[in-house]
């Protein structure tokens, strides 16, 4: 039987996988299989994903995202699927889930294995759920086979909800939002139903096994993730983290890869504290989490609500960012909601990098700026995060090809634009002219406007303004009456 890529790791293999990833990160592959072999990485390669360009998801390495996809029971199809996956891969997803639910599970997952360079992701338990054609009705045995079918597909990662523990349910009594995964839902309706232990928490070492003979990564999936601020961070999130934690050390026993799932909605002073308790509790395996969303206010805005906390999440150690889209919480993403998603996701992943001081992430945004500074606008639309969005939004206002030389553009126009002004105003050397430090800053009337802001956010102060039609008769306009 192959082995996986942590049990070569542990022996001191250094896989063709992890040279292969060595080189995407630029880092020694001795260090790459450290990593792996102490569970603090994960490189999920299923045997059979042929096309598969191998990753690593782990807090020392660039910080990855994950799109979902996948079809319902009213829309898309196989054609339609690999349409999304051609997407996600081209907006720069590095892992893809599809979490279809609808018609053609098979034919769908087996042409984005086929078809996908990146990892695909599932979660087995709908499959289930519409084998058995109601959550209660799921046998262990529906669920082994399942499970079993999508390892051999060569589905690379799966999330496995093992650790809502029936103990766990009375604690998610009076949450303001209750149980918001799909997952987490449908197997706390199965044990209420049953009176039985989660099936998936009974039958985990069985699971393991599954997954070490088709080396599948287990992305163990929180199922009581908070959905709302007010449930953050409560007694039925820490005790299922405490599950995972003691679930990550029995996969890897098995020789198994694994990384845990966390929230969700958290606001952002907790966020670092969520990231510690992960990495503590789970031994250092990778963090990989939904958002998480700062505020429950902005649905239609909620890849910008997620994409912050996503932030926060990456500089505390966070390895990989399950992107959310502006239709989250509203209607099925659409290719367009993809796009944006993806984009909020990977400044996200981008800017927790460079704070992060990882080695070189911070050279992206040098060569940019170069290219801006110099007025090259070719190369700043190609070094660009969505060159296809760069260039568009310059060239609708100047999109002849001579404003590609320019020294401005319409933001501020040629009489105002500084950095025009300011490479004017240097000296052939670059250098401006020193400043007399003899003035004294501070006493400038000017200074005052740099002062804080004052006030609260409280609206109910702000006068009320008046009509336009009145302000229109004031200045002696006639009123439309
Ligand atoms: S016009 Fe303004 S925005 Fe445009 S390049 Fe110049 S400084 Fe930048």
């Amino acid at each position: 039987m192959a082995q996986t890529q942590l049990q070569s790791a542990r022996e001191g293999i250094v896989t063709p996988a992890i040279e292969r990833v060595a080189e995407r990160e630029n880092r020694d592959p001795e260090f790459v299989r450290e990593q792996v072999a102490a569970g603090e990485a994960v490189i999920p390669t299923n045997h059979a994903h042929e096309g598969l360009d191998p990753m690593i998801i782990g807090r020392e390495f660039s910080t990855k995202v994950n799109a979902n996809i996948g079809n319902s029971e009213t829309t898309s199809d196989r054609i339609e699927e690999l349409r999304k996956l051609h997407a996600a891969v081209h907006y720069g997803a590095d892992t893809v889930m599809d979490l279809s639910t609808g018609d053609e599970l098979d034919t769908i997952r087996e042409a984005n294995v086929e078809h996908s360079p990146v990892p695909i992701g599932t979660v087995p338990i709908y499959e289930a759920v519409k084998r058995a054609e109601s959550p209660e009705e799921i046998t262990h045995e529906l669920l082994l086979d399942v499970i079993e079918k999508q390892a051999e597909q060569g589905v690379d990662y799966m999330t496995i909800h093992a650790g809502v523990l029936m103990e766990h349910l009375p604690l998610t009594d009076g949450r303001v939002t209750g149980i918001v995964s799909r997952g987490g839902s449908i197997l706390a309706q199965w044990m209420e139903e049953n009176a039985m232990q989660n099936p998936l928490y009974t039958e985990f070492e069985t699971i393991c096994e599954i997954f070490a003979e088709h080396d599948v990564t287990f992305s163990l999936g929180d199922g009581l993730r908070p959905g709302s601020l007010a449930d953050a961070s409560d007694e039925a999130q820490f005790a299922e983290l405490d599950t995972l934690g003691e679930l990550t050390r029995t996969a890897w026993d098995h020789g198994v890869q694994v990384m845990v799932e966390g929230p969700g909605h958290v606001p952002m002073d907790q966020i670092r504290g969520n990231v510690e308790r992960q990495q503590e509790v789970c031994d250092g395996a990778p963090f990989y989490v939904l958002g998480p969303l700062v505020t429950d206010v902005a649905p239609g805005y909620d890849h910008i609500t997620s994409a912050i906390g996503a932030t926060e999440a990456a500089r505390a150690g966070a390895a990989m960012l399950c992107y959310v889209t502006p239709k989250e919480h509203l209607g099925l993403p659409d290719a367009e909601d993809v796009r944006e998603g993806l984009a909020a996701y990977r400044i996200a992943a981008h800017a927790g990098d460079v704070a992060n001081g990882l080695p070189g992430a911070r050279d992206w945004d040098d060569a940019l700026s170069r290219a801006r500074y110099d007025f090259d606008w070719r190369e700043q639309f190609d070094l660009a995060l969505d060159p296809d969005r760069a260039r568009d939004s310059h060239d609708q206002t100047l999109p002849g090809d001579n404003y590609k030389e320019a020294r401005f553009c319409s933001m501020c126009g040629i009489e105002f634009c500084s950095m025009r002004i300011d490479q004017d105003a240097r000296d052939a050397d670059g250098e401006m002219d020193a400043l007399d430090t003899g003035v004294d800053l501070d006493a400038s009337p000017a200074a005052a406007v740099n002062l804080p802001p004052v006030g609260t956010h409280d609206t109910s102060a702000i006068p009320e303004l008046p009509e336009i039609d009145a302000v229109a008769h004031d200045e002696g306009e006639p009123a439309d009456d």
